[in-house]
């Protein structure tokens, strides 16, 4: 961790320590806030799984200071195959294609947190294994109430800002704005992600593999300098029951089932059996949060538990480091305001969420056709790129179209300038 001055300024309690929740305790030390943290895990996770990480989030975390122990883990020999099962390959195009028209890096989740952490204040408490239950406000504070799984425990304690950083199934979002339900949006896929312990078979860390067929894909991200990771994405109409069923079965039976009867063959074969292996992994269905407001006095929602704009789309990390490096600013330039602070932030940020998110819905098609007719079309779709991306002059004329260009905007120029 970084050391630094005691910085004796306004508590703020940030709930969740994730990318969102390290950032934006960096970004509010750097406006001279105390920030404390509370994590429900009793430790820190260590997993990751493939990241794309665009100029919009780079441009932040230089300014919290830690870009720089982070680097793009995908060199320009990297490639990604479309495979089937018997192991036929052709020229895939994988994640590469979101390099053109912005800078962006191809790393771990784990990169981005270990980064955040190494560049955290020293001072900042973090309290591990802890949780708020209750939160109460009143216009000069926020009385949280929060309990300790570790003794049972519970305490009362005021803070002038409350950060809900925890993620997708947001505690501090149900306390303040309402129940799960109303905010989240299911795309009707489930995902299984998780690091894989070596190169696929036959092939190096820096080939991956797409298996993409009507209602279910497999994905193999690929890295120069690490082990691919894998993704099972599928089709489901029932994400609730699904998670139901994979709960009594198993989630590496349930895969199996899905991804069955045909046989598996060399690649599922390596990466189900990883999963046999492995605790670590992320289960879940593909969702996306919206809300109209991402404030609500002096509690805020930053990351996943406000936007998140789903996997698919890519730009959840960038989003969450961009808007916690910008929320720490803008406290710090209106000290007096914390309202005006709150929505300057919100109404810079939600144009860009609400591109992503419509990216993240659009996207879905090339990580997993939902049907056969889907899956020619995305198939199509790939030769037509294909033949675009050889041509120098197409990433040029790609920076321009919005959805492009906004992943590589600093959202600090934008509040600037608005
Ligand atoms: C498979 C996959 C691939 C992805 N690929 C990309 C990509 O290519 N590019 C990209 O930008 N994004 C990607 N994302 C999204 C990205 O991982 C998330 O948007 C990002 O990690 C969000 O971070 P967060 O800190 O907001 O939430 P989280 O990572 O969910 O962190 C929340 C933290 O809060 C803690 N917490 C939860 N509840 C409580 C509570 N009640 N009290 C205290 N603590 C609590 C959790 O334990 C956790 O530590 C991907 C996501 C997945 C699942």
């Amino acid at each position: 961790m970084a050391t630094t001055n005691i910085t004796p300024g306004p508590k703020a309690l940030v709930v969740g320590l994730g990318i969102s929740g390290l950032s934006t305790a960096i970004s509010l030390h750097q406006a001279g806030w105390t920030p404390v943290i509370v994590e429900r895990a009793p430790q820190r996770r260590r997993g990751g799984y493939f990241m794309g990480f665009f100029g919009l989030g780079q441009s932040a975390a230089k300014r919290l200071g830690y870009l720089d122990a982070m680097h793009d883990r995908l060199g320009a020999g990297s490639v990604t195959y479309e495979m089937d099962r018997a192991g036929n390959r052709a020229q895939g195009i994988g994640f590469s294609a979101s390099h053109i028209g912005v800078s962006s890096w191809m790393l771990l989740r784990s990169d981005i947190e270990n980064a955040a952490f190494a560049a955290l204040p020293t001072d900042i408490e973090i309290r591990y294994s802890t949780s708020p239950t209750a939160i109460v406000q009143s216009p000069d504070g926020v009385v949280v109430t929060l309990a300790d799984a570790t003794t049972g425990q519970s305490i009362t304690e005021r803070f002038a800002l409350v950060v809900g950083a925890d993620g997708i199934h947001s505690s501090v979002r149900a306390l303040v704005f309402g129940p799960e339900e109303e905010f989240i949006h299911r795309l009707g896929y489930m995902i299984c992600a998780f690091e894989l312990p070596d190169a696929l078979p036959g092939m190096q860390t820096n080939e991956g593999a797409i298996i993409a067929e009507p209602g279910r894909s497999f994905w193999a991200f690929p890295f120069d300098d690490h082990a691919p990771t894998a993704l099972f994405s599928y089709r489901t109409d029932d994400p609730i029951a699904e998670r139901t069923k994979a709960r009594q079965v198993g989630v590496r039976n349930r895969l199996r089932e899905v991804y069955g009867p045909e046989p598996a063959g060399e690649i599922l074969d390596f990466a189900l059996d990883t999963l046999d292996h492995t605790d670590e992994f992320l289960y879940d269905s593909v969702e996306q949060v919206k809300m109209d407001r991402w404030h609500e006095g002096r509690v805020v929602l930053v990351g996943d538990s406000a936007w998140c704009p789903c996997l698919y789309s890519g730009m959840g990390a960038t989003t969450a480091v961009g808007g916690a490096d910008l929320l720490g600013t803008l406290l710090a330039e209106n000290p007096d305001d914390i309202e005006r602070a709150l929505q300057k932030w919100e109404d810079t940020i939600r144009p860009y969420v609400d591109t992503f998110q419509g990216l993240g819905v659009r996207n879905r098609l090339n990580f997993t056709p939902a049907d056969p007719k889907e899956a020619r079309t995305r198939r199509r779709t790939l030769g037509v790129l294909r033949r675009l991306i050889s041509n120098p002059l197409f990433g040029r004329i790609a920076s321009h179209v919005p959805a492009v260009r906004k992943r590589g905007d600093d959202l600090l120029e934008i509040a600037r300038a608005a």
